[in-house]
């Protein structure tokens, strides 16, 4: 499948020549054409599958095929972070760059006054996060009235935020019939598909990226370690291995990035905190150093990294293991990004093993054990359990059966293809 078989106009398949894509991405080639065709999207995509472009495309392409002299924004992409939209708003850009579509975004961490300024001009793509547009909508300084496209990116992350009753109380203020898109890393467990049934019309699903198919560019390996002593004994060694050249380490929490931090510091690693509480000029502030290769180490939280999309993050490292697979596979992805290669580290101690069977669970599959030479484990570290199997076909068709019988759908409207 190339590009140009997805029937894009010229002025796209130009900027995505620019941006040196030579071919869809699995999750592009089976979004572009649905959304192309106005059907509802349900895609499970995890970062790093080259989401972002299937939803973008399809949003400029319908720009393009039906120029309207609106100034008010027709297409909504709602994320659950400002690093997130920001990125996604950069590839908005970037996308757009021969065609006449107008963009803006709309995040917290900034002054609203500014931002409602920024509303007086035209916009035909709206990126925001929930909490800030709901803030200026409440306002009156914006009009989703002529809102034809919702995109809604990570919706998982955005559930895990609380963020689900803002999108829809600013999905009460666009006209019912609009078409709908929902990317999740992960469909499971985490109340999606209930969400995504009051947005989405008989979505199509698309799973190209389902949560056991990680980018095959990431080699992960599991370290025990025995003690913190040990797991600060081994971070070392990863980072200053010649192999390494930007390390992005994972913390459960902001206390522990910080106190992370001022320990690679102590040892003469060039480091920095990456963490919520920051505000945001500090936040784009430490990123660039990261990313201009001024600090070897970012330390983040999960929040602080989402949506960091750098394509020269050799290491992953999880200092502390998550809690959840989804999370685990969130943080892998910040490697091994577009054509590259990366590795994703877990440090593990004994009280670790029932996270780390949960994400072999989730991963479907047993991660390598490495050990270090001279830093072996000392402690027997319980093998994990095997990896379960999936729950069966009929079981899981007998479950959908159930849950079929909820209330009706809010919105019902079919879609029809435009004529072309
Ligand atoms: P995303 O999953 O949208 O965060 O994209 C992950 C990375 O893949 C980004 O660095 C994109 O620039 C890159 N990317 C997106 N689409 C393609 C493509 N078709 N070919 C090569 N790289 C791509």
């Amino acid at each position: 499948m190339t590009f140009e078989e997805l029937e894009l106009d010229t002025e796209l398949l130009a900027a995505i020549a620019e941006l040196h894509y030579h071919k869809p991405t699995p999750v592009q080639a089976e979004t572009i054409p649905l959304m192309l065709m106005r059907q509802d999207v349900l895609a499970c995509a995890a970062t790093g599958t080259g989401k972002t472009a299937a939803f973008i495309l399809p949003a400029l392409q319908m720009l393009l095929d039906e120029p309207r002299h609106s100034t008010i924004p027709r297409v909504l992409i709602l994320a659950p972070t400002r690093e997130l939209a920001f990125q996604t708003h950069k590839v908005v850009k970037q996308l757009s760059t021969h065609c006449r579509a107008t963009s803006q975004i709309i995040t917290g961490g900034f002054s609203s006054d500014q931002q409602m300024e920024k509303l007086q001009d035209p916009i035909d793509i709206l990126v925001a996060t929930p909490g800030r547009l709901l803030n200026i909508m409440s306002k009156d300084f914006i009009d989703l009235s002529e809102v034809e496209l919702v995109i809604i990116d990570e919706a998982d992350r955005m559930l895990d935020m609380g963020q689900g009753p803002d999108v829809n109380a600013l999905l009460e203020a666009i006209p019912e019939n609009f078409q709908g898109a929902c990317f999740s890393a992960t469909l499971a467990g985490t109340g999606i598909e209930r969400f995504t049934s009051d947005i989405l019309d008989d979505p199509a699903l698309v799973e190209v990226d389902a949560p056991n198919q990680q980018s095959i560019n990431v080699q992960q390996q599991v370290i025990f370690a025995d003690s913190k002593a040990h797991k600060q004994a081994l971070l070392k060694a990863l980072i200053t291995d010649e192999s390494c050249q930007s390390a992005l380490v994972f913390c459960n929490t902001k206390e522990r990035a910080i106190e992370l931090d001022l320990w690679l510091q102590s040892q003469k690693i060039t480091s920095t905190a990456l963490h919520g509480d920051l505000i945001q000029a500090k936040r784009l502030e430490k990123t660039k150093k990261f990313m201009s290769g001024k600090v070897k180490v970012l330390v983040a939280s999960d929040i602080a990294a989402r949506g960091l999309d750098m394509l020269n993050i050799t290491h992953v490292i999880n200092y502390d293991l998550p809690h959840r697979g989804d999370i685990y596979i969130h943080r892998i992805g910040r490697t091994g990004r577009g054509q590259q290669m990366g590795v994703a580290y877990s440090l593990v101690e004994s009280h670790d093993i029932p996270k780390l069977n949960r994400i072999q669970y989730h991963v479907q599959a047993k991660l390598p054990v490495n050990t270090l030479p001279g830093l072996e484990a000392k402690t027997k570290v319980g093998q994990p359990i095997k990896a379960h199997k999936k729950p069966h076909k009929k079981k899981l068709a007998q479950k959908a059966k159930k849950s079929s019988k909820k209330p009706s759908k809010k919105k019902k409207t079919k879609k029809v293809r435009p004529a072309s």
